[in-house]
C-alpha cells in the first residue's frame, strides 16, 4: 500500500458470483481500483477465474481476514456472515464498507427490524423468541400462520420455518436446535419487490426503480423490471429505501426486500448489506450496473445514474433438484439475451449456477418479454446439465 497513489487495490470477503460481478466492474475502472484480491474457501473461485488474486481460506479465517485487510486499501464482501467483531479489529488500517457496525445491525434480523421499527419504517410484527412457551403465546395475538426465524446466518429461506397450526410449534422449535430465534406474523402479500440501493462514503444516495421478485421454494427465480404496480406503490417502495440507506448510514450498493400488501402498502421484509442477485438485470437494463455503483459508492465517487433503460426480465438458472456434481455450462444463443455463468465446478439442488438477462427492444412491453421468457425457459430447462 503507497501512500500518495491514485489506485486502490481492493479486498472482497467472497469470491462467487457477487464477487466475481464486482471484480469484472472493478477492472473496468483502472483509474481507480490496481488490484482485485477476494477471499474464499473454494479454489479457483468465480472471481479468480477473471482475474482477481485470491487467498483461499474460510470467510470466518481470522488470520485469512487481516492477511486480505494487510494487502488492500478498500475492503468490501459479497456475504453478510462475516465475523462484525474481526471487521471492526482490522478495521483500522483499512477502510471496510459498508462498516462492520452496520453488518453487525444487518446481519442479526431482529436488531436489524427493531432499528427499521424504532425509525417508523413498516415491518410486518416481530417478537424475540427464548422458550417454547414464548411461540404458544405469541401465535394467540399473531394468529396462524407466522413465521418463525433464525436471527442469524439465514439465507435463501433456509432460516425460516412456516408454523400452520398448533401441532407444528414443536417441529419448528426443534427445526432450529439452539439458534437465536423470533417469531414473525405472517403477510400475506400480493407481490414480492425490491429496492436496490447505494449510498456512498459522503453520503449521497440514490435508488434504482422497484423490480418484482418471483420466488420459487425461496429462492430468487425472477426478477422483473420494473415492477408491475401503480407509480404510487413505486413511489412509496423508492422513498422507503431512501430513508433505510439514511437510517443505516452504510456505504456501498444494499437489497432492499418488500412486499407489496393487497392493499398497496409497503412492508419491508429484509435488507442485504451488499449487491444483490435481484439487481443483476442492471448489467443490461441500467446506465449503471449495480456492481459499477457499489464500487463507486465504497470509492466515495459520484453514484452513476440508475435509470432503467429497457424493461428486462432476469432469469435465475439453478442446479437441478436432483443432481450434485460437475456439470456442463447451459449454451444460449439468442437476441437480446444476455447469458452469465458463473464458472462454479459443481451443481447441486437449487445452486446458483448463472443467469440470463432478457432485455426488450423496440419498446417491447414486459408482458411480451414474459412470453418470450416461456420459450427460452423451455429451451434452458431441457438442456441436460449433467
Ligand atoms: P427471508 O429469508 O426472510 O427473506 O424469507 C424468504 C421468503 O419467505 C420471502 O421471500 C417470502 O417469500 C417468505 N416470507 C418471509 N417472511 C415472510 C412473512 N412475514 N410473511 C410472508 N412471507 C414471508
Amino acid at each position: 500500500m503507497l501512500i500518495g497513489v491514485l489506485t486502490k487495490i481492493l479486498g472482497i470477503i467472497g469470491g462467487g458470483q457477487l464477487g466475481m460481478m464486482i471484480t469484472e466492474a472493478a477492472k473496468k475502472m483502472p483509474e481507480h481500483i490496481s488490484q482485485i484480491i477476494v477471499l474464499d474457501p473454494t479454489e479457483n473461485c468465480p472471481a479468480a477465474q477473471i482475474g482477481a488474486e485470491q487467498i483461499v481460506a474460510d470467510f470466518k479465517d481470522k488470520d485469512a481476514i487481516i492477511d486480505l485487510a494487510n494487502k488492500s486499501d478498500i475492503l468490501t464482501y459479497e456475504i453478510e456472515s462475516g465475523d462484525s467483531d474481526v471487521l471492526k479489529s482490522v478495521g483500522k488500517n483499512v477502510e471496510i464498507n459498508p462498516s462492520p457496525e452496520t453488518l453487525k445491525i444487518i446481519q442479526d434480523k431482529f436488531l436489524q427490524k427493531s432499528l427499521l421499527l424504532e425509525n417508523d419504517i413498516p415491518v410486518s410484527k416481530f417478537i424475540k423468541i427464548e422458550k417454547i412457551i414464548d411461540i404458544k403465546e405469541c401465535l394467540k395475538n399473531f394468529g396462524f400462520p407466522a413465521l418463525l426465524k433464525a436471527r442469524r446466518d439465514a439465507y435463501d429461506g433456509r432460516g425460516n420455518f412456516k408454523i400452520n397450526s398448533e401441532d407444528e410449534i414443536q417441529k419448528a422449535f426443534d427445526y432450529f436446535r439452539g439458534q437465536s430465534l423470533f417469531l414473525e406474523k405472517f403477510v400475506p402479500f400480493k407481490m414480492e419487490v425490491s429496492v436496490i440501493a447505494s449510498r456512498n462514503t459522503k453520503g449521497q444516495i440514490k435508488t434504482y426503480p422497484l423490480v418484482e421478485n418471483i420466488h420459487e421454494e425461496n429462492i430468487l427465480r425472477e426478477t422483473i423490471a420494473p415492477a408491475r404496480v401503480t407509480e404510487e406503490v413505486t413511489k412509496k417502495a423508492e422513498q422507503l429505501a431512501e430513508k433505510i440507506m439514511t437510517v443505516l448510514k452504510g456505504a456501498g450498493t444494499f437489497g432492499i426486500e418488500m412486499f407489496v400488501t393487497q392493499d398497496d402498502n409497503i412492508i419491508i421484509n429484509e435488507i442485504a448489506p451488499r449487491v444483490h442477485n435481484s439487481g443483476h438485470h442492471t448489467l443490461q437494463s441500467s446506465e449503471t450496473s449495480q456492481f459499477e455503483q457499489h464500487l463507486r459508492a465504497i470509492l466515495g465517487l459520484e453514484l452513476g445514474s440508475t435509470k432503467l433503460i429497457h424493461p428486462t426480465i432476469m432469469y435465475n438458472i439453478l442446479g437441478s433438484k436432483s443432481f450434485e456434481g460437475a456439470y456442463k455450462p447451459i449454451i444460449l444463443s439468442e437476441p437480446n439475451v444476455y447469458l452469465k455463468m458463473y464458472g462454479k465446478q459443481i451443481s447441486k439442488p437449487l445452486r446458483k449456477l448463472g443467469h440470463f438477462n432478457l432485455v426488450a427492444e423496440n419498446g417491447e412491453t414486459v408482458e411480451q418479454l414474459l412470453k418470450k421468457l416461456e420459450h427460452l425457459k423451455e429451451k434452458v430447462l431441457t438442456q441436460p446439465l449433467h
